[in-house]
Parts: C-alpha cells; structure tokens; sequence
C-alpha cells in the first residue's frame, strides 16, 4: 500500500476546510497541508448556498443583538461562550474574505449591502445576490492555490480514521480515480464533510451529504452531539427538493395557504400590521415556520399536489426589476423545475430536511476529545446553532471555526512525533475489510437502493418535524434492522476506475449510523425545543434537558446517550418571542 504524509490533513474542500486549510498554512508555512475532497473542491454543497452569511456590519446593530437573537433562536441549547466568539469574530472574517475577493453586493453609497435573515431582528446578512456560496467557496478555492504547502487530493474518498496511542494519526481513502486504496498519515487531522440531509428522502442537500465525517468520528470512538435537531426549512420546491432561499421572503415575500391567506400571523410570528422591523411573520425562525406548516395542513388549509400538500410563497408584488436584481437565482429555479415564473405566478413551497444542528462534538477551538483530531462546520457541532439555526449563520460559522480549528490544529502538530507502524498495519486491516466486505464479495441478498429507501422512510415517518415515543422506536426498530441486512449487500460492479457503486455503498453504511444517532437521542430527548418537537413531550424542559446530548457507539454497535450542560454566560433561558420588542443586555465591544 501507498502510504503519504503531511502534517496537517484536512478531510473535506468545502467552505470549512479551504477556510481551514488556509488558516493553518498562515500560522506555519512551513507544514505540510493536504485537503482530501471526495468531489473537486468546487463541488461541495457549500456552492450551492444562495442567501449569504451573517455578521454584524451596520450602526444600528450590536454584536450583542446578533449573539441574542441567534441563543435565542437556538431556543438556548447554544454555548454561549462560542457564540460570543462567533459574532465578534464574523465582520472581520466577512471582510477578509472581501479582501481575497469576494464580491459582496454594495449600497449605492458603496456601504456593504446587508438583508434581513429568519430570526435575526436586524439587518445583517451579507450577499452576492442569491448565490453567496458560490463566491464565498470561488473565492477560499483560488486563495487555497496561493499557499504552496497545500496539496491537494481531489477525488479521494476517506474510509477510516486511523487512532493509535490515544490520537489521530491519518485516515485511509480510495483514489476514486484509480481505485487504489492508500494510507495518509498526518499529526492532525480536521473533519470538515459537511451535513447528512440525504438520510432524509426530500432534501435540499446535495447527493454528497451522507454524513461521512459525523460517522468515522463516531467510528473513532469519539461522540456526537445533540443529533436529534435536524433543520427543517420551510420553502422546498415538491418533488425536487430544490431550496428557495430565505431571501426571498427577506426581499418581501409573503407565505400564503390556499386561501390566499398570510397564515404565519396565526402562530405567534407577530402580524402584518407590527412596525417593519419587528414584523417577523415570514422572516420567523425556520423550526416555527415549518412547524406552522404542519398544523396549517392538518387544518386542510394547504394545497394537494401529486408531491404532498403545499402552500404558495408569493413575489408577485415585489415586481420583475427587483426579483431580477436580487433574486435572479430563484427566478431561474422556478422556470427551470418548476415551469413558473415568480414575477408573475406563485411558487408551490413546502418544508424540506436542510441542516444537521448537531455533529461531531467540539470545543470553541474545534478540538474534539481524541488527541488531534479536529472539526469545523456543518459536521461539527461547537455549539452555535443549538436547537435551532438561524439562516445565514452556517456559512460565516464554516469561515469563523474553520479559521480556529485550522490555527488550533497547526499549534498541535508542531512538536508531535510522526505516525508509528502500528498504524500502518490499521491501514492494511482496512484495505482488506473493504476487498472483502464490498469489492471481492459476491452473492450477497440486499440492494444499496433498496435499503436507503427503507431507511429514508424510516427516519421521516419516525423522526420528522414532529415526534413521539412510538414513531421514534419503531425507526429506531427498523434502523437496527436495516444495519443487519447491510451486511448481506454485495456489488456488482468489481472494478477500480470510478467505482461509484462501493462509494454508495460505504456511504450508505454512514448513513445509517448517523441515523441511529439522531433516533436515539430523539427518544431520549423527552421535551421539544427547537427542532425537536415531542408530540408527547409538548414543553420545554431546562430543568432535565439543558444539557448537550452526546452520542457514542459501543463496540457491538449499541449506542449510548449521556448530557453535557449547555454553557450559559449571559443570557439566562428565556421565553423566545417574535414580533415584539425585546432589548437584549449590553456586552460585547464591537468589532474595529
Ligand atoms: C441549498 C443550500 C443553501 C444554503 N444556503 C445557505 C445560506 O444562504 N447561508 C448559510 O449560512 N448557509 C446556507 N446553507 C448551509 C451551508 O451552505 C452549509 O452548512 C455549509 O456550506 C457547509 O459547509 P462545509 O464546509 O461544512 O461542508 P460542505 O460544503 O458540504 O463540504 C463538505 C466537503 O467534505 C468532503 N467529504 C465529505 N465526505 C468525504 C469523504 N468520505 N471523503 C473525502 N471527502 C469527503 C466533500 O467532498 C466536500 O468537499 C445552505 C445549504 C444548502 C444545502
């Protein structure tokens, strides 16, 4: 077996790991970096971002309020302490990437243009118009080419994370290309493979988004946490799944069910009458948006359709020169998927599986609990997000953790000693688990597409946007189930070049894992908050589940939940509310 060697690896070319990577190579240019990337670096889901990321950029704002609104928005799972972190660290890191780049839209008055986000009472989302991921990760990938010691390994699809002596020492890939299998060794290494909606049948994540990194880390014995706040967003198109971004309700879309109504006034999300910049309404938080969605169905106040029951996201008032100016994105979505124009027609939405709030478990650093091994992003869970994202805070979360774990991780390589022989014999072990297990194998029962569709079905009957104990135990019945017959698949494609049928397959093998996780600590879980709604369960609990939930794997696959206390700093829990003033306490210094 091939074996290579860096100081630093990164696992993942997304919007986290280029901000990683980069990071760590300005701490010490002299280590060696490599960014191993199961797709070309363009082609993370972070291209796919459309709204923009947020950070405080206006007087009238406060890094306080941005930190406020997004603990509560979070429905106070977040730590505060990284969320504090978080918020002063956001303008400066939006403005770097200007300087490398970026080309956020402006004012006239050449001010950075900011627009209103989900949750967030003031103006603080950063843009280039609806397609903020694509230039946010253009503009990390060509910055990435400055720094000679990163190498990159595009295409390379990690398998294991090899752990000797109580850290991380490498991991093990497939060179998809060639279909050679090969041990990376390294001091450090960073997970940054992004979320895991796939495990969910209607997403907005791309077909890449099977949760890898949360399962090697988990495989790795180092837990997860609270797995079982999963972000539904309230505008998917039927049938595809494709997201229309919350900036089009930010630029003045309105929601309506089939009567033409703005039903989102009925559900304690303010009303169209409330002074504009407390009227949350269609700007509410995306867990009270689809929840609203749900119970506005069971009213039959929405629209059937052959993709399940919709309600209507309407632009039609905000006129072609700005939907063009603004949203042009949105607009070529509609008339490419959906054969609609929005200048003039209304868009069929409803909720679709869009954001892991939970993943692997860190500190304000990205440093998990394994000796060098580090996470940042969508994979990781710091914990900002909490309960419940805001939109706009993952991209910056990817540019502000990603930049941390990337310095973290280039402090702790210096002064560690190269990777031993012992790990190369994991790597060989490895190697023949996967000839054995998919690509010598034959005449195995079990098709991959089969059981991801059982799977999918699963976990959205079981654990969707409302849960209780029975639904949740007969997926988590059906999950362990569906893990015994993973082991009855076989492949029928044995060759080396561009094997996606063994990627499927270990992919799906991710998949499920991560799915226990999230099933286990839903039903553990006995409170809703957030994300997390127990029909059975219907209040908030902070006296039992103020806490993080860790998920670990035992060694015979059983898994096993234990809490951690959520960190509170200054802002004791509180009733969220929305559509109404609230003054948030004074704090944080403003940034520069
Ligand atoms: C349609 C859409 C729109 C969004 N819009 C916004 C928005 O406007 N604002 C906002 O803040 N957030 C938005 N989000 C969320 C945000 O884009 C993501 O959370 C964020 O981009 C994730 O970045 P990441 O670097 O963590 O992961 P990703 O960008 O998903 O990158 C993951 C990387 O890991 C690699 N990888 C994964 N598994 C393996 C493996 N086994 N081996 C090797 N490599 C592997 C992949 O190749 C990829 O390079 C949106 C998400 C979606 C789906």
């Amino acid at each position: 077996m091939e074996i290579r060697s860096h100081d630093i690896l990164l696992v993942g070319g997304g919007g986290a790991g280029l901000r990683a990577a980069i990071a760590a190579a300005e701490v010490n240019p002299k280590l060696s970096i490599a960014v191993v990337s199961k797709v070309y670096p363009m082609r993370s889901h972070t291209v796919s971002a459309e709204g923009g990321a947020a950070g405080v950029a206006k007087p009238d704002d406060s890094l306080d309020e941005h930190a406020y609104d997004t603990i509560s928005g979070g429905d106070w799972m977040c730590d505060q302490d990284a969320v504090e972190a978080f918020v002063k660290e956001a303008p400066q890191e939006l403005l770097r990437l200007e300087r490398w780049g970026c080309p956020w839209n402006r004012e006239p008055d050449g001010h950075i243009a900011v627009r209103a986000f989900g949750g967030m009472k003031k103006k603080r989302t950063w843009f280039a118009a609806d397609k903020t991921g694509f230039h946010m990760l253009h503009t990390l990938f060509q910055t990435s080419l400055k720094y000679q010691p990163i190498t990159r390994y595009d295409e390379w699809f990690v398998t294991k994370l090899l752990v000797d002596d109580g850290r991380v020492q490498g991991v093990v890939a497939i060179d998809v290309m060639s279909g050679k299998i090969q041990a990376i060794t390294a001091k450090a290494v960073i997970v940054c493979t992004g979320g895991c909606g796939r495990i969910f049948p209607f997403t907005t994540n791309a077909n890449i988004k099977n949760g890898d990194g949360m399962a090697l880390v988990q495989r790795a014995g180092t837990p997860l946490k609270d797995m079982e706040f999963l972000q539904y967003h309230p505008t998917g198109l039927p049938f595809t799944g494709i997201l229309i971004t919350e900036a089009a309700r930010a630029e003045g879309g309105y929601m309506i069910n089939k009567d033409g109504y703005r039903y989102l006034q009925d559900y304690n999300l303010g009303t169209p009458q409330a002074k504009p910049v407390l009227r949350s309404m269609e700007l509410g938080p995306r867990d009270r948006l689809s929840q609203a969605f749900v119970k506005e169905d069971q009213k039959g106040r929405t629209v059937k359709t052959e993709y399940g029951s919709v309600v209507h996201l309407d632009l039609r008032h905000l006129g072609e020169k700005l939907i063009n100016a603004k949203l042009p994105f949105v607009r070529e979505l509609c008339m490419k998927y959906e054969n609609i124009d929005p200048v003039n027609e209304l868009i069929p939405v409803r909720p679709v599986v869009h954001y892991m709030m939970g993943g692997v478990s860190t500190d304000i650093n990205g440093a998990t609990s394994l000796g060098g091994l580090f996470a940042a992003g969508e994979v990781a869970c710091v914990s900002i997000n909490g309960a419940n994202r805001l939109g706009s805070n993952s991209l910056t979360e990817c540019l502000v953790f990603g930049a941390r774990a990337g310095r973290a991780a280039a402090e702790f390589a210096v002064g560690q000693k190269m990777p031993n022989g012992r790990v190369l014999a994991q790597a060989t072990d490895e190697q023949k688990r996967l000839e054995q297990q998919y690509l010598h194998k034959s005449g195995g029962q079990e098709r991959i597409a089969t059981l991801r569709d059982e799977m999918q079905k699963a976990v959205e009957s079981g654990a969707g946007i409302y849960r209780e104990q029975s639904t949740l135990s007969q997926a988590g019945n059906k999950l362990r189930e569906l893990q015994e017959r993973y082991a009855n698949i076989s492949l029928d494609d044995h060759s080396q070049t561009f094997n996606t049928e063994l990627t499927s397959a270990l992919e799906l093998g991710y998949m499920l894992d991560v799915a226990q996780s999230i099933v286990e600590c839903a039903l553990h879980r006995t409170e809703s908050r957030g994300a997390h709604q127990r029909t059975d369960f219907p209040e908030r609990d902070d006296q039992r589940f103020l806490a993080h939930s860790l998920v670990r794997r035992n060694s015979d696959g059983s898994l096993k939940v234990d809490y951690l206390p959520v960190k509170i700093t200054r802002w004791p829990p509180g009733e969220r509310v929305y559509g109404q003033e609230e003054k948030p306490k004074d704090g944080i210094k403003q940034a520069g």
